[in-house]
């Protein structure tokens, strides 16, 4: 087979020979490096196709584990025996409100951004959707209740990938750090909770963003707007101060943060688990309740310098040494091109791209020189955590 033409997409290369046109899914080429421009991936797909051509019996086409679209088999919701008295930490997304790749990126005429081709690759940590989380506990009845942190744009793209994968179902209660998109823009897709699995969805928001909410989801806000026999999500709103609530039986304790000038967000705290995606500046009276962390989720923005709106890393780290807690994951991550890039605090000359790999091989150097187990998160990963 002649390869004359190939084109990434996806998660599909479309390999076009003289007589016919290809689609081979992307899992079937795992060994190439996605993050290199065309020309030199059409090299390495020509030296591919004709290698399997030559040794067909070395083909290795994992059919039972990925399907299209990036949806993960089922692999664990059926587990339920011994969850008693554990809990964790999912994380359904970790990056910016655009998402990682950027699709600016990868129709750029010209320039090549490493970071989002690889992000194309399945499976590739730099592939990140908008900040959420999920942390359930498991119940005496071998049932996880799960609470949901934000359920933003990509909402339901994130629970495609990983709630068959974790075994994730009900909602018991989402919480709302804010009301911007990328954080509440997915409440519209809880109607597939709402219809098929559970009658309503609780959802705990602050007076403020449900105010916005009322005017963004009008309809969800005041079902009495609803064209009868329309299907929306049932959602019921309740409202949180900036005051300690119950939620599952945990104590939630909320962690005002500004996200912009005048502008509040929330963090939040359940144990000793402390998660801030939106933030660009800690108020003096919130320090006090992230005290004795174990684990802290941050904002992160970008490798070099903070916006007005979100944390950058090196604010992010100076945040971190102030506030020690134990182990510490960034999340909302951007990726930025090189040329973007102005020279950073501690890293000086070293931090080029919003890599995964690289800026945590970065990282890793503060553990050896101060101590500080600091980490970037990456969508789908999941953490054991003790909430007592
Ligand atoms: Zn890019
Ligand atoms: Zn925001």
């Amino acid at each position: 087979m002649e390869l004359l033409r190939c084109t990434r997409l996806d998660l599909h290369f479309r390999v076009f020979s003289n007589s016919t046109t290809i689609l081979k899914p992307l899992k079937q080429f795992p060994s190439l490096n996605y993050g290199v421009p065309i020309q030199n991936m059409q090299l390495q797909v020509r030296a591919e196709v004709a290698r399997r051509e030559e040794n067909p019996s070395q083909v290795e086409v994992n059919k039972s584990s990925l399907y299209v679209d990036g949806v993960l088999r089922l692999q664990k919701s059926h587990i339920t025996e011994g969850i008693q008295g554990r809990s964790e930490l999912i994380f359904l997304g970790t990056g910016t409100s655009e998402g990682i790749p950027r699709v600016s990126c990868l129709t750029h005429p010209s320039k090549e951004c490493s970071v989002c081709w690889a992000a194309t690759r399945f499976g590739n940590k730099n592939r990140r959707r908008n900040t959420s989380i999920v942390i359930r506990v498991g119940t005496s009845s071998s049932r996880w209740k799960t609470i949901l942190i934000d359920a933003g744009k990509y909402f339901y793209h994130s629970a495609l990938q990983w709630f068959p994968y974790y075994g994730i179902r009900e909602l018991d209660a989402v919480l709302l750090t804010h009301s911007h998109a990328d954080a509440a823009g997915g409440l519209d897709d809880l109607r597939d909770w709402t219809n098929n699995i559970q009658a309503t969805a609780q959802v705990y928001a602050t007076c403020r963003d449900l105010e916005v909410l009322a005017k963004t989801h009008y309809y969800l806000v005041d079902t009495s707007v609803i064209t009868a026999g329309t299907a929306v999500s049932n959602l019921q709103f309740t409202p949180i101060s900036e005051d300690p609530f119950f939620v599952c039986g945990l104590k939630v304790t909320p962690l005002p943060v500004w996200h912009g000038a005048g502008y509040r967000s929330l963090g939040f705290r359940v144990g000793d688990i402390c998660y801030i995606s939106d933030v660009s500046g800690i108020p003096e009276e919130t320090y006090p309740l992230l005290s004795n962390c174990e684990i802290l989720i941050l904002d992160a923005l970008r490798p070099d310098y903070s916006t007005a709106t979100h944390f950058g890393l090196p604010q992010a780290l100076k945040e971190v040494r102030k506030i020690r807690p134990n182990r510490t994951l960034f999340t909302g991550m951007l990726e930025v091109h090189t040329i973007d890039l102005c020279e950073s605090l501690k890293f000086k000359s070293m931090m080029h791209l919003m890599d995964h790999d690289k800026i945590n091989e970065l990282l890793a150097q503060l553990k050896i020189s101060e101590g500080l187990d600091a980490e970037l998160s990456y969508d789908g990963l999941q953490i054991s955590i003790n909430l007592g």
